[in-house]
């Protein structure tokens, strides 16, 4: 998708320079307020430990400035035994499904981070919030719109806070980009075009669309929609979709494989996006009126290449280390929006928003036309 005429690498101090008047103002957001330095860290009971919780979450809490694990939450009492010998949980942070409620009585939880397959992220928010307890849910946010706004409704009622596992949002070239394309580096915006995919495994929930609640849409195409969303900074009027899925392959039966879909935004944008269940992609472009900046690949979970086409010159642009990873980050910004009472960026407004035009494309693809955001009120 990205190549590079003349590749000018940037690097170390040189590179902190240059990127620091581009990347100062959306990189300053994610400081730590001098103000909770020092305070007490925020406790997490992690919900399910599948690969994602286990190999990329809990490990990365050894990052974080003002979050900690506390708590396990498992069906499976062998696991439960290791991870909590791994992470020093006391027997009495330890919960099962069954018992999950008693979080309740724990005061060293103050967040649940739902880690589970889709189709149960609703139900663990709004008992967590039921609770009292903040709530980080994993994307996507839910299996429908109806799901999300009852997970919103149920943190509102609770006055707790809930935050989406968005997180790119707190990766550095992901930000660096969102400063430049929504600033004009390559003069106004055009076009957006984001590809994700990966081949799928077969024999998972995630092709189980009761478990799921679709394909590759819900999985990984939702990167595609969610950085079309971020780099513009609009919101899209009207979806476009194309659906190419082999039903004869065991692994679809349930759910789609392969969607094209083009967002028209209100400015005039367009953002044309794959999604793919049986091939890998992972990268986007911004093309604006005098060139075009790239990251491939863009939301993996370390590894990020930015290329930058400006004054008909094409280079790299290489950023220092982040002090924290994206993984850290994420989980520290919940805890500080809880100590400093403020919104997460990522609230479960953005998860509806997703859901909400995921549904557009699925009616799209469905009945070959054109959606109007707005017929979905
Ligand atoms: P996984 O299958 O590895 O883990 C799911 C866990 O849920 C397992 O431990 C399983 O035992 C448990 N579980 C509880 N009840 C279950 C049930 N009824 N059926 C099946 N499993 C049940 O999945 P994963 O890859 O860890 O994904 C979990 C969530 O995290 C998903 O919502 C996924 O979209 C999300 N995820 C996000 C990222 C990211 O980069 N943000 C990456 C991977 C996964």
């Amino acid at each position: 998708m990205i190549v590079g005429s003349r590749r000018e690498v940037l690097s170390g101090m040189g590179a902190g320079l240059a990127i620091a008047g581009l990347g100062g103002g959306l990189a300053a957001g994610l400081r730590v307020p001098p103000a909770i330095a020092g305070t007490r860290k925020i406790g997490y009971a992690v919900v399910g430990l599948g690969y994602y919780a286990t190999r990329q979450i809990m490990p990365n809490f050894a990052g974080c400035e003002h979050a900690r694990l506390v708590a396990l939450v498992s069906g499976t009492p062998a696991k439960l035994e290791q991870y909590s010998a791994q992470y020093g949980i006391p027997p009495s942070h330890r919960y099962s499904y069954a018992d999950f409620d008693r979080i309740r009585d724990n005061p060293d939880i103050d967040v649940v981070y739902v880690v589970l397959p889709n189709s149960l992220h609703a139900e663990y928010t709004v008992r967590a919030a039921r609770a009292g307890k903040h709530v980080m849910c994993e994307k996507p946010m839910a299996t429908s719109v109806a799901e999300c706004q009852a997970m919103i409704a149920a943190c509102r009622k609770a006055g707790t806070k809930l935050m989406i596992g968005y997180r790119s949002r707190f990766e550095p070239y992901n930000r660096l980009a969102i400063e430049l394309a929504r600033g004009g580096h390559v003069g106004p915006t055009r076009l957006v075009a984001a590809e994700h995919g990966f081949p799928i495994q077969p024999n998972q929930w995630r092709l189980d669309r009761a478990m799921s609640g679709g394909g590759s849409m819900m999985d990984i195409g939702i990167y595609s929609l969610n950085a079309a969303r971020y780099l513009t900074g609009e919101e899209p009027v009207e979806v476009s979709a194309v659906e190419s899925t082999d039903r004869s392959d065991p692994r679809f039966r349930q759910v789609e494989d392969r969607v094209s879909f083009v967002l028209r935004f209100p400015s005039g944008i367009q953002a044309t996006c794959i999604s793919s269940y049986s091939s890998a992609h992972n990268g986007y472009r911004v093309t604006g009126t005098q060139g075009w900046i790239a990251l491939e690949p863009a939301t993996s979970y370390s590894g990020q290449v930015m290329t930058i086409n400006k004054g008909g010159t094409t280079a790299s642009r290489v950023l220092p280390p982040p002090a924290r990873n994206q993984f850290a980050a994420q989980l520290d910004h919940l805890a500080e929006c809880i100590l400093t009472g403020t919104t997460p960026i990522v609230g479960g407004e953005e998860g509806l928003q997703d859901m909400r035009i995921i549904e557009a494309i699925y009616r799209a693809m469905a009945e070959r036309r054109h959606v109007v955001l707005t017929e979905l009120g």
